[in-house]
C-alpha cells in the first residue's frame, strides 16, 4: 500500500462567465514514505490543482485519491477526519498561512496532544528539527524572515507526525540561500523521519537536487515520469527535453523559463491528438490525430510520446 496514490485524477473548474475548464485531465502519481517526488511544468499546467486534489481541497470529478489505503474526500481543513491529519499541505507563502496574531509556538502546538508541558517540550523539539532555536516559540510571525516562517510552517506540519507532506512551491518566495537551506532540510526530513514529500516547484535546480522521482506535467496530464537523474540526463518526452534545454545553466540547474517557444494552448480547448503537438519540434502526422498514452519504458520510466520507445533508453 502506497502512502499517497492518485489514479487518473480529473479536476474541473467552473469558468467565470460559464462553462468549465478541465485543469487536470487524468493524472496519476504515487508518493511513498521517505521518498521525494518532484512535480514540474509550466504555470497553468495543473500541478497546483493536482496538489490540492491530493489533500482534498478540491473535489475530484473522476479517478481516485487514496491516502494509506483510504479515500481522500473533499473536506474543509477544519473537518479533516482523523486519518487525514497525517497528510499535510505546506503553501507557497508562509506569511499568509500563519496567523499573525498568534505566537509561532502556539501555532506549532495546534497539531499536538497531551499536557501543556509535554506539548511545550515537543514544540521546542520540532523547532530544532527544522533548524530553529527552541527559544523562538514566543515570537510572532512578523519577527521572522521568509525562510524562518517557512520552517515554522513545516514544523507545524510535522507536529501531526505526517506520512506525507504536499509542498506547493514552498521555496518560491525565498531568496537563493534560504531556498538552498530549506531544500536540504526537506531532503533530511524525508530521509530521517521517513516522510514522503510531493514537491511542486518551478525551480528545476531544487527538484533535481532533492527529488528521487520527477513527474513532468503538461496541460493537465503527465508527459513523463521517472527517476530524477535518468530523466534529466536523457529525457524521453520532447516537452521534458525542452524544459531542461531552456534552462540557462549547463549543469541543468535553474528555473523554468517564463515560457517555452509557442503558446500554451487553452486548457478548455486542448489540441487534438498529442497535447504538445503544436509546440513539438518532432511532430508528425500521427501526433495530430492520435493521443499517446503514458506507456512504460525501461528502468521505471513512463512517457506519453509516440517516439519515446525509439529513444534507446534501456
Ligand atoms: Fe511530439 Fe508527437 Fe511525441 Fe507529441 S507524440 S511529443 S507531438 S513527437
Amino acid at each position: 500500500m502506497s502512502a499517497l496514490e492518485l489514479r487518473d485524477v480529473v479536476v474541473d473548474y467552473d469558468r467565470r462567465g460559464g462553462g468549465s475548464v478541465r485543469a487536470v485531465a487524468g493524472a496519476s502519481l504515487v508518493v511513498e514514505r521517505g521518498r521525494i517526488v518532484g512535480l514540474v511544468g509550466e504555470s497553468g499546467c495543473g500541478k497546483s490543482t493536482l496538489a490540492r486534489a491530493a489533500v482534498g481541497l478540491v473535489p475530484v470529478a473522476e479517478g481516485s485519491v487514496e491516502f494509506e489505503g483510504t479515500a481522500v474526500t473533499p473536506l474543509s481543513r477544519r473537518a479533516r477526519p482523523e486519518h487525514l491529519v497525517r497528510l499535510q499541505l505546506v503553501f507557497q507563502n508562509p506569511y499568509s498561512s500563519l496567523n499573525p496574531r498568534r505566537t509561532a509556538g502556539s501555532q506549532i502546538a495546534d497539531g499536538l496532544k497531551g499536557t501543556r508541558a509535554a506539548r511545550a517540550v515537543r514544540v521546542r523539539e520540532l523547532c530544532e528539527v527544522v533548524g530553529l532555536p527552541g527559544t523562538v516559540t514566543s515570537r510572532y510571525p512578523h519577527e521572522f524572515s521568509g525562510g524562518q516562517r517557512q520552517r515554522i510552517a513545516i514544523a507545524r506540519a510535522l507536529a501531526s507526525s505526517p506520512s506525507v507532506i504536499v509542498l506547493d512551491e514552498p521555496l518560491a518566495s525565498l531568496d537563493a540561500s534560504a531556498q538552498a537551506q530549506l531544500a536540504n532540510l526537506l531532503a533530511n526530513l524525508a530521509r530521517d523521519l521517513e516522510v514522503g514529500l510531493l514537491l511542486i516547484s518551478h525551480d528545476l535546480a531544487i527538484v533535481r537536487h532533492v527529488a528521487d522521482e520527477v513527474s513532468v506535467m503538461y496541460l493537465g496530464k503527465m508527459a513523463e515520469t521517472g527517476p530524477t537523474l535518468p530523466l534529466w540526463t536523457k529525457p524521453a518526452h520532447p516537452y521534458s527535453e525542452a524544459l531542461i534545454a531552456a534552462v540557462p545553466r549547463p549543469d541543468g540547474a535553474g528555473f523554468l523559463p517564463e515560457s517555452l517557444p509557442g503558446e500554451v494552448p487553452d486548457p478548455a480547448h486542448p489540441p487534438a491528438g498529442c497535447r504538445f503537438h503544436p509546440r513539438c519540434p518532432y511532430v508528425f502526422e500521427r501526433c495530430r490525430v492520435e493521443e499517446p498514452r503514458l506507456e512504460p519504458l525501461p528502468n521505471d520510466r513512463f512517457a506519453a510520446c509516440w517516439l519515446a520507445g525509439s529513444k534507446g533508453l534501456g
